[in-house]
Order: C-alpha cells, then sequence, then structure tokens
C-alpha cells in the first residue's frame, strides 16, 4: 500500500492545526505548531485567498491525515456511508471510528494511529482472541480487543500494565491496563468523536 513518506509534522503546519500524528510529542513544546506552524513550502506566505472549494479540500485532506488514510481509501469509507441510512458524513467518521488501528490508539495501546497500526500488522493485537493483522478491520459491539498473549511482557506493554486507564477513553470503549485488554462497549455516535472535523464540507467536495 502507498504511504506518506514526508514527515509528520509536515502535514500538521500544511493543515494549521495538531492531527496528533506522533504520540507524546504532540502535547510537548517541541510540538511544530507550537514552535512554528508555518505552512511548508517556498510560497506559503504568497498564497492568495481561499475558495469554498479550497477549504472542503483542507477539511477532506486533514481528516484523511488524522486517520493516516490515502486518497483510494478514504474514499470507499465516503462510499459506504452513503450507502447506509442516516447522515452521510456522520457515518463516514463512525465507520473511520470504527477502524480496527483507530479503536487501538484510542484504547491507549498505541500512541498515535501510526503506531497503533503497526502493532496490528505486526500481529500483536488479537480481536475475541484471534490475531488480527488488518489494521482496516471494522470493530463490533463486543469485541474484545486484547494484546497477543505472549506478547504481553515486551517491555513496552508492562509499562502500559502499570498506567492508569487513558482519562480521554471515548465512552463506547474500554481498557483494562491490568490486563491489557478492551471492550467494545457501544457503536460510536457522532457525539463521542472530539475531534474538529467539519465533515458535511467532505461531503459537498465528494458529491460535485
Ligand atoms: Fe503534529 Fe504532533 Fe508534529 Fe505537533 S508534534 S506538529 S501535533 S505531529
Amino acid at each position: 500500500m502507498a504511504r506518506y513518506t514526508h514527515a509528520d509534522c509536515r502535514q500538521c503546519r500544511r493543515e494549521k492545526c495538531k492531527l496528533f500524528l506522533k504520540g507524546d510529542r504532540c502535547y510537548s513544546d517541541k510540538c511544530a505548531i507550537t514552535r512554528r506552524g508555518k505552512i511548508p513550502g517556498v510560497h506559503a506566505d504568497s498564497r492568495k485567498k481561499i475558495t469554498e472549494y479550497g477549504l472542503q479540500l483542507r477539511e477532506k485532506q486533514k481528516t484523511k491525515r488524522i486517520y493516516g488514510l490515502q486518497e483510494k481509501q478514504f474514499h470507499k469509507y465516503y462510499e459506504e456511508a452513503e450507502r447506509l441510512k442516516g447522515v452521510t458524513g456522520a457515518n463516514m467518521l463512525i465507520l473511520l471510528e470504527e477502524r480496527l488501528d483507530n479503536v487501538v490508539y484510542r484504547m491507549g495501546i498505541g500512541v498515535s494511529r501510526s503506531q497503533a497500526r503497526q502493532f496490528v500488522n505486526h500481529g500483536l493485537i488479537t480481536v475475541n482472541g484471534k490475531r488480527v493483522t488488518i489494521p482496516s478491520y471494522s470493530v463490533r459491539v463486543g469485541d474484545v480487543v486484547s494484546i497477543k498473549e505472549n506478547k504481553k511482557e515486551q517491555p513496552l506493554f508492562v509499562e502500559l500494565k502499570q498506567s492508569k486507564k487513558p482519562a480521554n477513553l471515548p465512552k463506547w470503549l474500554d481498557f483494562d491496563p491490568a490486563e491489557l485488554t478492551g471492550k467494545v462497549l457501544a457503536k460510536p455516535a457522532r457525539e463521542d468523536i472530539d475531534m474538529n472535523i467539519q465533515e458535511h464540507m467532505i461531503v459537498e467536495l465528494y458529491s460535485k
């Protein structure tokens, strides 16, 4: 699969906001947005007034970057959301939240979505006791997400075991650090997704 190979912080600077792509660093003074926040590129300052299309495009790019997806993959979520009952934009965000890599991140097992994805790719994550290596795997209510039994003693996870339940754990998920196991308690609702995303702009862009 194609993947973005430039510096993560560059993506935040382009979107002029924190996308939280690098774990602890994003909450520190080292964050590039806190330090400079300038749009990358030589002609960054000379860019003209942004059009409505430009705003919609930026909103789509920002959301895509938050979840670490490429265009084709991201567009598929829009298409699937359109087929579902209800509001397309909200449906799309809910589908994105239900991705296994996002769930692993939200539970605090990974410090960023990219680390969470790596854990899934490397076979460290189980769902209902079975190893799942597909980051886009969509979790269901009642699913039990855990770290593979024989990997629980890795230093990274031993440290996690001694930590507290993440303060920002969404209410549709539970996670017990002592057991390194979490559960999907409910389907996420739009109001559970606390990121500043204006999904209606993405729908407007794609429905042109
Ligand atoms: Fe974005 Fe995190 Fe880099 Fe800050 S440290 S610019 S939030 S990826």
